[in-house]
């Protein structure tokens, strides 16, 4: 089966990442394209695991020697997606889940058209801003950006072809999971589909001679 990245964009604090780690958790087939970043980390946040942390002239280094699929400024810091982040994940033959935000998703998916596009709403409002401020590792300043930013990510959700409303985790894990799998069994996805009906056929001629 072809493995093809998966998008999952989100307002900051609607849960995308800690939607993408149980994915990881749950299923073998899919892995975890780490972004590179200019945001300082946050309390318990590895390099390399949570993202690769690096100064904006590392940064700026990286989109001059084109190391990446996609890039965008993102409340006020920069993200992007390394192409060799893409590439280590599939070469294991495992599906890319990417976190990223929604100028990314529209610039990735125009090169790359069989990746997937997964919103993820809050159930509310309020629930979004609770989320946020529940954080306690953000200020003030920072909430209001990401507030403020959610309004326009949300305004381009047309963009995605599929939707979940994290209300409850393990049921939006579920519901990924579940457009994964039909992902899977779409036809180009397939291509072992395409023998096992060469062979139906060749038993059903091979039958018909002697019927
Ligand atoms: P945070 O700072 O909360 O980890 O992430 C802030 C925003 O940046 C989120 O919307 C997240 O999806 C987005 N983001 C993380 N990695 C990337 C990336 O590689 N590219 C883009 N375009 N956005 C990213």
């Amino acid at each position: 089966m072809n493995p093809f990245p998966i998008i999952l964009s989100a307002p900051s604090g609607a849960g995308k990442t800690t939607i993408a780690r149980r994915l990881l958790e749950v299923r073998k087939d899919v892995g975890y394209s780490v972004s590179a970043t200019t945001r300082t980390p946050r309390p318990g946040e590895v390099d390399g695991t949570a993202y690769h942390f690096l100064s904006p002239e590392q940064f700026s280094q990286a989109v001059r020697e084109r190391e990446f699929a996609e890039y965008a400024q993102v409340h006020g810091g920069m993200y992007g997606t390394l192409r060799r982040e893409v590439e280590r994940v599939i070469a294991d033959r495992q599906h890319v889940v990417m976190d990223i935000d929604v100028q990314g998703a529209a610039q990735f998916a125009a090169s790359f058209p069989e990746a997937i596009r997964i919103f993820i709403l809050p159930p509310s409002g309020e629930t979004l801003v609770k989320r946020l401020k529940g954080r306690g590792t953000e200020s003030r300043e920072t909430i209001v950006t990401r507030l403020r930013d959610a309004v326009g990510e949300i305004g381009v959700l047309d963009e995605f072809e599929y939707v979940v409303i994290n209300d409850e985790l393990d049921c939006a894990v579920s519901q990924v999971s579940c457009i994964i799998d039909a992902e899977c069994l779409r036809r180009v996805n397939s291509p072992g589909s395409a023998r096992v009906a060469a062979e139906i056929v060749s038993a059903l001629q091979a039958e018909l001679l002697h019927f």
